[in-house]
C-alpha cells in the first residue's frame, strides 16, 4: 500500500548537534526554506510525469481524457490538476511533511493517488508519486544543505554558535531518529504562513463527468449463463395458517402481483386479481378476520433498511427497468440507485418469493457470500452505507477496477460476485461480516480502504 504523504526530516540533513546550536529563528527559517524547496520539486516532477522510481510515468490514453487535456499523468491540467493544486506541506520543529489535502467533502486526495500507486485504477498502470524519484530527493538534499551552510556560514562569525554547540544539547532535534513514521493524517497547516507560500494557484474545479456514467449497483442473482427461471422449490409447504401467504411463483412473471407497497398490505386486500390458474394453493379470498400475516421477505427487508435510516422502494421493478432495460432486471433482485440514494427493489424477480431456498443455492455456488435469507437486503445496505460514509469516495471506489491478483483472492474468501468490482466487493463483504463471517488480512485492509462501512 502506497505512503500518504511524503516525510522529509532536518535530521537526515544537518548533523543533529549542527542542528541544535543554530538559534531558533535560524531553524525556523530553515523548515520553511526545506518546505518551499521540497514543494517545489514535487511540482517539478508531477508537471514533468515522473514518478517515484525517477522514470516517466506510463503514458495516458487520449480516451480516458473526454475532456482532451493534455498534461502529463495524474496532471491532466497542469497546475490545476488536483496532484498539484491541493499538495500542501506541513512544516514542524523536526521537518516537514509533504501532503494532498481534501477535495472538497472527499478525504485526502493522497488516498487517490495511493490507488493509482497500487494500480487499483481502472485502465491504468501503477502510477506513483507519493514520494521523491532518486534525482529528486538529491536535489532537495543538496538544495538544502547548501542553503543552510550559508545562513550558518554567516552566523559562524557571530560567537554567539560556538559556545551554544557545546553549551546546548540539543534536547529536541538530537534524538530525531530515523524517517519517523510521520503524521499520517493530513495535519493542517499550523499557521496559515507555513503553507501560504508553498500552496498552489486555486483554480476551479470539474468533477469528472464519466462519474455519473453508472448510476445503479445492481445485484444480479448469479452468473450471467442460465436466465434460471424456475426456482425449484416443489413443494410450496402446508402453510400452517389458513392465510394467503403471497408466494408469487416466478413462472408467471408479468403477474403484477401487488406485493408489499411497503406500509399498508394490512387490511385484507379483497379484490385480489383473478391470478392466473396456476394450479395449487386453496385460496382464502377476501377474509375479513385473517390473522396478521407474517411479513413477506420484502417487507422484511424494508423494515431491515428503515431501521438503518435507508431508503427502499419496494416496488422498485419500473425504476429498475428504466434504468437498466427489461432485459437485464430479469435476473436482478435489487440495486442501490446512488442517485437518489434508494435501495430499489424487483418485486418480480422470484428470489423474493423463497429468499432462503434462493440463497442456499447462491451460496452452495459461490455466487454470493452468504447464505443469510436476508443477504439481498444486507448487501445493498452495504452499498447505502459505504456511500453515506463519504459520497465523493464512494463515486471514485466505483470507478476503480480490482487487480487481477485480488481478484482470485476475493473469489476464493468472499464470493463470485464480490469480485466483479471494488465496490461489490464491499457490499459482499460488508454481507460476509454481518453474517459472522471473518476475513483474512489482507482483505480486511482492502475493504478498510475503499471505506467499507464498519460491522
Ligand atoms: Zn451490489
Amino acid at each position: 500500500m502506497a505512503a500518504k504523504n511524503i516525510r522529509v526530516n532536518v535530521a537526515d540533513l544537518v548533523a543533529p548537534a549542527e542542528w541544535g546550536a543554530a538559534p531558533a529563528a535560524v531553524r525556523r527559517a530553515a523548515i520553511v526554506r526545506l518546505g518551499e524547496l521540497a514543494a517545489t520539486i514535487k511540482r517539478d516532477e508531477i508537471t514533468r510525469g515522473v514518478g517515484v522510481d525517477g522514470r516517466q510515468l506510463r503514458p495516458v490514453k487520449p480516451t480516458s481524457r473526454p475532456d482532451g487535456a493534455t498534461g502529463k499523468p495524474l496532471d491532466p491540467h497542469y497546475a490545476e490538476s488536483r496532484t498539484i493544486r491541493l499538495m500542501a506541506v506541513h512544516l514542524d520543529d523536526k521537518g516537514i511533511t509533504l501532503f494532498w489535502r481534501a477535495d472538497g467533502s472527499r478525504g485526502s486526495w493522497a488516498k487517490i493517488l495511493g490507488y493509482h500507486a497500487d494500480g487499483l485504477v481502472p485502465g491504468a498502470p501503477v502510477r506513483n508519486v507519493i514520494g521523491f524519484s532518486p534525482a529528486g530527493r538529491r536535489k532537495l538534499e543538496d538544495s538544502f544543505r547548501t542553503y543552510w551552510r550559508n545562513v550558518t556560514g554567516q552566523r559562524r562569525k557571530a560567537p554567539v554558535r560556538k559556545a551554544k554547540a557545546v553549551a546546548a544539547p540539543a534536547p529536541k532535534a538530537a534524538p530525531a531518529p530515523k524517517p519517523a513514521p510521520a503524521p499520517t493524517a493530513p495535519v493542517p497547516p499550523p499557521t496559515p504562513r507555513s503553507t501560504g507560500r508553498v500552496e498552489y494557484l486555486p483554480v476551479g474545479q470539474k468533477m469528472n463527468p464519466r462519474s455519473r456514467k453508472i448510476q445503479v449497483e445492481i445485484l444480479p442473482a448469479g452468473r450471467p449463463r442460465k436466465p434460471r427461471t424456475p426456482t425449484a422449490p416443489e413443494p410450496p409447504k402446508p402453510a400452517p395458517p389458513p392465510v394467503p401467504t403471497p408466494a408469487p411463483r416466478p413462472v408467471k412473471p408479468p403477474a403484477p402481483k401487488p406485493v408489499p407497497k411497503v406500509a399498508p398490505p394490512r387490511p385484507a386486500p379483497p379484490p385480489r386479481p383473478p391470478r392466473a390458474p396456476v394450479v395449487q394453493r386453496p385460496k382464502v379470498v377476501a377474509g375479513e378476520a385473517i390473522p396478521p400475516k407474517p411479513p413477506t421477505a420484502i417487507e422484511s427487508a424494508t423494515a431491515y433498511a428503515d431501521r438503518l435510516g435507508v431508503q427502499v422502494e419496494a416496488s422498485g421493478h419500473a425504476a429498475l427497468v428504466q434504468i437498466l432495460g427489461a432485459e437485464r432486471v430479469k435476473t436482478v433482485p435489487a440495486g442501490y440507485d446512488s442517485v437518489s440514494k434508494r435501495i430499489l427493489i424487483n418485486e418480480r424477480h422470484p428470489s423474493w418469493s423463497e429468499p432462503q431456498a434462493f440463497m442456499d443455492r447462491s451460496f452452495r455456488e459461490k455466487w454470493f457470500s452468504s447464505p443469510a435469507a436476508d443477504h439481498i437486503i444486507v448487501h445493498e445496505v452495504g452499498h447505502a452505507l459505504h456511500d453515506r460514509s463519504d459520497p465523493d469516495l464512494y463515486k471514485v471506489v466505483r470507478r476503480l477496477q480490482l487487480p487481477l491478483a485480488t481478484t482470485h483472492l476475493i473469489k476464493l474468501e468472499v464470493s463470485e460476485y464480490a469480485a466483479s468490482s471494488p465496490v461489490e466487493f464491499v457490499a459482499e463483504a460488508y454481507a460476509a461480516l454481518k453474517n459472522g463471517r471473518t476475513l483474512s488480512d489482507v482483505l480486511m485492509r482492502l475493504y478498510r480502504k475503499l471505506g467499507g462501512p464498519e460491522v
